[in-house]
């Protein structure tokens, strides 16, 4: 593992999750509570580890498996229930600084989640963060099996800037997002803001570590 921040100087892009280093999304809005609601989406089919799930791609997964309607229907419920998870939720601590200070340094900003790309937008305008960020590379398919750790949003957003992946890094704070960017061919941060995070990323040997989204500030 090399430093983050002699990482992050040698490229120009930074690809940034948005569910963990920019808010946490479902503080407020319990994930098991929207996992429940879509849950209710798909009944009485669901088998007994989805039923037990707090995680609403669980579910989400578990529709695409019944075929593309049923996708289709949790699909927008979840972002409806995103967009309202979102509404409730502030940024996280430092990621306005480090946004501002990324884009004042020339780095270019691309969001890249899982999350709907609706909600992902909603929260950068309420927050007056869309100005610091260039695009954003999130959720507009039913088909589960597109998002990280598939590789396809980090795909699309370097094709989008016009570049190659060894100019950006991907800072995430889950093991889909390493496995994602390796996957891309773009280098990974790991963002582990707790001891089990930190055990969990660092087995995954990302290209590097740190414990809070300020280790990545470059300015003296
Ligand atoms: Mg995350």
């Amino acid at each position: 593992m090399t430093g983050a921040k002699e990482l992050l100087r040698e490229k120009d892009h930074v690809f940034l999750d948005f569910d963990g280093p920019v808010c946490d999304v479902f503080a407020r809005f319990p994930a098991r509570e929207v996992a429940d609601r879509l849950k209710r989406l798909v009944e009485p089919d669901l088998p007994a580890e989805v039923r037990a799930s707090a995680d609403p791609f669980d579910v989400l997964r578990f529709a695409a498996s019944c075929g593309p309607n049923a996708a289709y229907v949790v699909e927008r419920q979840l972002g409806r229930l995103e967009g309202e998870a979102v509404a409730q939720v502030s940024p996280a601590p430092g990621v306005v600084e480090v946004l501002r200070e990324w884009s004042a340094q020339g780095f270019t900003v691309t969001i890249v989640s899982n999350n709907s790309v609706d909600a992902v937008r909603s929260f950068l305008g309420l927050h007056e963060l869309a100005e610091d960020v260039r695009r954003i590379s999130a959720r507009t398919t039913s088909d589960p099996a597109r998002l990280k750790p598939h590789p396809a949003l980090l795909d699309a957003a370097v094709k989008a800037l016009g570049t190659s992946p060894r100019q950006c890094v991907m800072v995430g704070d889950s093991a889909a997002d390493v496995l994602a960017a390796r996957a891309a061919g773009v280098a990974s941060v790991a963002l582990a803001t707790t001891p089990a995070k930190r055990r969990t990323l660092a087995a995954l040997d990302p290209d590097a570590l740190v414990v809070a989204l300020a280790d990545l500030r470059l300015a003296p």
